[in-house]
């Protein structure tokens, strides 16, 4: 038989499908849709635009047809993206190794501890270049980290005022996403050129400044940020991390936040991403740090462990009181640029920046006169009055991008890429376009750049920079790490509301293609007719999928499709004079980035209350319209809920906050339950984001990149974000397509499963969940279903009885889970004490039943502690998950060493799983914060 792609992606074959079914107690696919769904939402139409089923061959053939038609020109327009040579070595043991693109965020530290300790070694990379002590994992880009930055001064200061000063020569992205993001918080912001020291009057609780500036100026912050301290404001500095090795870092100036991009260091610019922000502060404002912050910590043996450190924070936990919505991150690319600086070392990166700004010095010795500032690392803006068309023309016809500044500049910026022949096709277009007067370019050099190395502080000295210089120790150090962990590569991830399915290989193929990741993103449109062109398919297919009109994919996370989502509307009812609607609904089982993005557009959040039965409470709802009736902006709910349920009152409920004057925002993260079955945009929703990094296979990469597009009915089409160059946009993001290089997954994804492919992975995404609460609801109760007893594509097993009578918690079950081999499912999310499974279309009938077996063995192993055969405090449960090492020695355990590390139920023949760590203590960690690579005595 010839297996078309969807069979490929669909783990149970027809034979396994029928067994499924049968256990789940219906006849086939269709009778399970009009058994689990609503009949009123039931909805099959939309799907027909979509093209058919095209084999992986086919797309490979058409992507690489895309690809070609886009222009690879020699990028040097600047502004914070840079061409990048990637080390091969890290390109295919990394980005392209699915044991590091298909892994989860690092909840479960256990059994993460490889890429925790790559992103302990970025941390340290950003704190070690920016002076400073503390750098979170990772930001979504550069602008967005300077929207955090914002925030974070605003936190962490105490100054009362509501103004914000930024430097003039902020890049032009950064000031389009600071105004979006500050205006619904009332925070004004003032520009002006900074550079002379002097602050305008009055009083601002933070300044923004960025070195080098967009124009490529370097300036002495110093007088700025003693300035600002003496008027009570904090400083943040954007900061380019090459132009650190051989400057000042802002940390040592007295900054008291840094922020910037990483993409320099290995990661393509993708046409605008993905790639990793950051930020970093002191330790005194460790804790107002937005973000993901890894931390080393102790295991229960007493040895060193890496987990996610202070997670209190986090928006999972602090909904409406978070430090920022930010949950998806830049993951793998984080970790690219931190084995980047690895794998070149200080003196590498040293080389790399001398050699860069060597060529920015060569142009600028040639254009001698017409060079704007003196001091500059590797970016010049050059004046030619009235010529700067035709010299970025000229440039262009030999295959060189500039800057077109204005009609009298031109930027121009030198990187990693930069030979000494683009610098002489740099001077030859110049050669027509100079005023006359100016000296023959290639003439006497006057101009030299002067020296800008003032950094006198050693970085990157910790043998994680130190020890991975040949291709034979960064290879093996890739793999040592990536041993660690458990991807998709070594089993099913069952993570409900994550949707862990299968990243398939002909669609990540093209994502390194230099035709989709070699592109700028302010390049030329002419040069990139490919990339627009999977743009526009996705916008149409997603649209059509999901029944909204229009759909933007400029959003780099769920959170921030989220963010654009609630601005849209927040912008709507302003626009019709409704600016009393302030109010924003949130049913409490919420998604915690719910909350947090709500009042980040300055809404104020109302828990709407839960049934017995999971659902939304409709009289709590009427009751709560009724209490804020014209201050109702909206409510947002999550379909099908994050209980895994269809809820059948959907329509009722958007009808009632229709009725009074509100919008329906609907969380789109569980749309693995409803592509080709149903559509938000159809059965009540007026906005909805997406998570391509979960339903559309964009693989998580161990905590992002993600993309989470913002879909919307065509009477919010007006209010979704704009062109980042453009001020005022309301752009979210630096780049007008996000993460644009990554959008060729989804694309494939779809162009080869179809539309009976994508309906068919839905209906099996159900069964294989019912398929799981039906044989494991005996062990563990599913605490929610909805008609027919079915959930939709995850189930909650409820393990709070069970604690409750035998001491076993949900944490033992978890971390026993990898004992097994097995990456624990979503623990205590949305119910606390619970375990949320989502087995995904992805797995085949033998995986669901080994998880199956291993679950049943674990509820057989809890029987025993509630015998008494074993005590609470020491069993196989509580001393899991258990490492090679612990088996050494003494052993004074009830249960055996065979039973610790080889349980009944786990089949021998799998291949062993040995956890790096044991149970790791997190709150020691907290008490005891290091966010940096540990001095080597501490080994
Ligand atoms: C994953 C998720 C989000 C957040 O998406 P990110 O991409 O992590 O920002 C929001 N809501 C729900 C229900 C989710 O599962």
């Amino acid at each position: 038989m010839t297996r078309s792609f969807a069979d490929r992606h669909i783990g149970p074959d027809r034979d396994e499908l029928a067994r499924i079914l049968d256990v789940v107690g219906v006849g086939s696919l269709d009778e399970l849709a009009t058994a689990a769904l609503p009949a009123s939402i039931l909805d099959g139409s939309g799907l027909e635009v979509l093209p058919p089923a095209a084999t992986e061959h086919e797309v490979l053939t058409e992507l690489a047809e895309l690809a070609h038609s886009n222009t690879v020109a020699t990028s040097m327009i600047g502004l914070g993206y840079y061409d990048t040579l990637t080390p091969p070595v890290l390109v295919r043991s990394l980005l392209e190794n699915p044991a590091w693109y298909t892994a989860y965020t690092p909840y479960q530290p256990e059994i993460s501890q490889g890429r925790l300790e790559a992103l302990l070694n970025f941390q340290t990379m950003v704190s070690d270049l920016t002076g400073m002590e503390v750098a979170n994992s990772s930001m979504l880009d550069e602008a967005t980290a300077a929207a955090e930055a914002m925030t974070l001064l605003r936190r962490a200061g105490k100054s009362k005022s509501a103004r914000l000063l930024i430097d003039d020569d902020l890049f032009p992205q950064t000031k389009t996403v600071l105004s979006t993001r500050a205006e619904p918080l009332g925070i004004e912001i003032v520009s002006a050129d900074l550079s002379g020291g002097e602050l305008p009057e009055g009083e601002f609780f933070g300044v923004l400044v960025q070195v080098p500036g967009a124009s490529g100026r370097i300036v002495d912050w110093r007088p700025v940020i003693e300035a600002a301290h003496e008027r009570g404001a904090l400083v943040a500095v954007g900061a380019d991390l090459l132009a650190l090795t051989l400057i000042t870092p802002p940390g040592e100036q007295g900054a008291d936040v840094c922020f910037g991009t990483t993409q320099r260091f290995g990661v393509p610019m993708g046409f605008g991403g993905p790639h990793a922000g950051y930020l970093s502060v002191h330790t005194k404002h460790a804790r107002q740090l937005p973000g993901r912050l890894v931390g080393v910590s102790v295991d229960a043996d007493g040895n060193k462990a890496y987990r996610l450190a202070l997670q209190t924070r986090e928006q999972h936990i602090r909904r409406e009181k978070a430090t920022s919505n930010i949950c998806t991150a830049q993951v793998l690319l984080a970790i690219v640029a931190a084995m980047y600086a690895s794998y070149h070392g200080a003196d590498g990166l040293l080389a790399i920046a001398r050699r860069v700004h060597a060529r920015a010095a060569a142009i600028a010795v040639g254009l001698d006169g017409v060079v704007v500032h003196e001091n500059f690392f590797d970016t010049l803006l050059v004046r030619v009055p009235g010529g700067a068309e035709s010299v970025v023309a000229k440039a262009k016809s030999s295959g060189i991008n500039l800057r077109l500044v204005d009609a009298d500049h031109v930027g121009i910026a030198c990187d990693e890429a930069t030979t000494e022949a683009h610098v002489t096709a740099v001077l030859e277009s110049f050669s027509t376009g100079l005023p006359s007067g100016v000296s023959d370019p290639g003439g006497v050099p006057s101009v030299t750049g002067g020296s800008i190395e003032t950094r006198t502080s050693e970085f990157l000295t910790h043998p994680a920079f130190t020890s991975h210089h040949t291709e034979t120790a960064m290879l093996r150090y890739l793999r040592r790490l990536s041993d660690k962990d458990i991807a998709l590569d070594r089993s099913m991830i069952p993570l409900g509301s994550c949707t862990m399915k299968l990243n398939a290989t002909a669609e990540m193929e093209a994502i390194t293609w230099p035709g989709f990741a070699r592109v700028h993103p302010y390049a030329p449109v002419e040069d990139a007719p490919g990339l627009l062109r999977v743009i526009t398919d996705l916008e149409g297919w997603l649209s059509a999928i999901t029944g909204y009109d229009q759909v933007s994919l400029q959003p780099n996370a769920g959170s921030q499709g989220e963010y654009a989502g609630l601005l849209a509307i927040r912008r709507y009812h302003l626009d019709r004079g409704d600016t009393h609607r302030d109010t924003c609904l949130i049913p409490s089982s919420a998604h915690g980035t719910n909350a947090a993005s709500a009042t980040m557009v300055g809404l104020r959040v109302e828990v709407v209350k839960c049934r017995e039965n999971g659902d939304v409470d409709l009289d709590d709802l009427r009751a709560k319209i009724a209490d804020h009736a014209d201050r109702l902006a909206c409510i947002m709910i999550t379909y099908p809920s994050t209980h895994g349920v269809y809820e059948h009152e959907v329509a009722e409920l958007c009808a009632l906050v229709h009725d009074a004057g509100g919008q329906v925002y609907v969380d789109g993260a569980n749309l693995n339950a409803l592509v080709g079955l149903a559509r938000p945009g159809r059965f009540g929703g007026d906005v909805s984001h997406l998570n391509l990094h979960k339903t559309f296979c964009i693989p998580h990469g161990g905590g992002g990149p993600g993309v989470g597009p913002v879909a919307v009915r065509s009477h919010l089409a007006p209010y979704l974000p704009g062109d980042p160059l453009e001020q005022g946009s309301h752009a979210v993001s630096a780049a007008k397509y996000g993460s644009a290089s990554i959008l060729p997954i989804t694309w494939a994804y779809i162009r080869m499963m179809g539309a009976d492919g994508l309906r068919k992975a839905t209906l099996t995404a159900i069964a294989s969940a019912n398929y799981i609460a039906r044989r494991l609801n005996e062990h563990f109760p599913v605490l929610y279903t909805g008609e027919n007893s079915m959930v939709a594509h995850e189930c909650i097993l409820d393990l709070r009885e069970i604690s409750k009578r035998t001491g076993v918690t949900v944490d033992d079950v978890a971390k026993r889970l990898a004992d097994y081999g097995f990456h624990a499912p979503t623990m205590s999310f949305p119910v606390a004490g619970t375990l949320m499974v989502e087995p995904t279309e992805s797995e085949n009938l033998a995986e669901l039943d080994e998880f199956i077996l291993a679950m049943t063995a674990i509820r057989a192993e809890i029987d025993q502690v509630a015998a008494g055969v074993w005590p609470v405090e020491d069993n196989p449960l509580r001393g899991a998950p258990h490492t090679a090492a612990c088996l050494v020695g003494e052993w004074d355990h009830p249960y055996s060493r065979e039973v610790a590390v080889y349980p009944q139920g786990l089949d021998p023949a799998r291949g062993k799983v040995w956890p790096a760590v044991r149970r790791i203590d997190g709150a020691y960690g907290d008490r005891n914060l290091v966010c940096s690579c540990p001095p080597l005595d501490a080994y």
